[in-house]
């Protein structure tokens, strides 16, 4: 199924083209075209607290303005990007995008926690990062304290993964949070979070959706929130849907969620308008 999936994503951009380095040209002038005319924008999502339904931060995801497509998810084109050497590229405007936010939040006097970046494994072995952290850090004063990194535990599985983890040691060293993304769905997961320098875990939206339905799910759950508390690591539980989940979770403890029933990822204003209309409280129906 998901080979079929992979090769509608590829035929999408590759209608009339014949052989494989072809659509690959192709591919990267439609992307660098794209990022000429600043097609791709960032919608945020918030994450909160269980107990202090106060924000603890807000996810930057990246969306494609496609001129005949309407706006693309990062499903539809990210896999193509990764394959092109323009993924640090993208990156680096992500970044660029992300910390711009922020430092319209500080101006506006919001307290947004940390703005949650999701970094790929291409611009992770790419060198660059840790450059383009630091650019923008510089370029819209964002101070270290006020960035987390998303990874995937996978990049530390491949063969360049003694690099990924210097460079990850660097952004941590600096302050940055390191956090990994969609956790509990690769390898070797609990050997990584007592190896690795990391600040959080982002529990995989998988596990949330199973929860309830599934008390071995649920006890997986239950047993990385405590286990976060007594290694000091921050949990953040993805795709929280239903006021069911929302309980559930709050049975465990304190700490942060996100999904829908806070809040949809949404534009740059719309989110500006969230923050005001909840201020310090974060009001959904519990
Ligand atoms: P992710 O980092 O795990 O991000 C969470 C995804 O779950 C987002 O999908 C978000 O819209 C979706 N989501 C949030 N709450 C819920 C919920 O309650 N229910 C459900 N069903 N889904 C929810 P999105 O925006 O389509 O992004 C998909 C993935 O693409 C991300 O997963 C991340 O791995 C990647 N991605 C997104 N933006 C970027 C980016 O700027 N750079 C890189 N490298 N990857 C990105
Ligand atoms: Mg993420
Ligand atoms: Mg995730
Ligand atoms: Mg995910």
């Amino acid at each position: 199924q998901s080979k079929e999936k992979g090769k509608d994503r590829f035929t999408f951009f590759t209608r009339d083209m014949k052989t494989v380095s072809d659509d690959e040209a192709m591919v990267e002038r439609e992307l660098l075209r794209a990022i000429e005319q600043d097609q791709f924008f960032l919608v945020y999502q918030p994450q909160v607290s269980l107990r202090g339904q106060n924000v603890t931060g807000v996810e930057a995801l990246v969306r494609w303005r496609h001129p005949d497509r309407g706006i693309l998810s990062p499903a539809q084109f990210l896999p193509i990007v990764e394959k092109t050497n323009l993924a640090p590229v993208l990156g680096n405007i992500v970044i660029d995008k992300a910390l711009a936010a922020a430092r319209s939040w500080l101006d506006a006097g919001v307290d947004f926690g940390r703005i949650s970046i999701n970094v790929s494994p291409s611009h992770l072995a790419s060198g660059s990062l840790l450059d383009h952290f630091t650019l923008a850090m510089n370029k819209h004063n964002i101070g270290a304290d006020y960035i987390t990194a998303e990874v995937l535990e996978s990049v530390f599985l491949d063969e360049e993964g003694a690099s990924h983890l210097s460079t990850l040691d660097a952004l941590y060293r600096l302050g940055v949070h390191i956090e990994l993304d969609d956790f509990g769905t690769g390898y070797a997961s609990l050997s990584h979070v007592t190896s690795l320098k990391i600040n959080g875990l982002k529990i995989d939206r998988s596990f949330t959706k199973q929860m309830l339905a599934d008390p071995k799910k649920e006890a997986v759950v239950n047993h990385l929130v405590h286990l976060a508390r007594s290694l000091d690591i921050k949990i953040v539980c993805e795709g929280v849907e239903t006021d069911a989940q929302y309980q559930r979770l709050r049975m465990m403890g304190d700490f942060s969620i996100q999904g829908y029933l806070i809040a949809r990822p949404m534009p740059f204003e719309q989110m500006n308008d969230w923050f005001c209309s909840t201020t310090q409280d974060v009001h959904f129906v519990v």
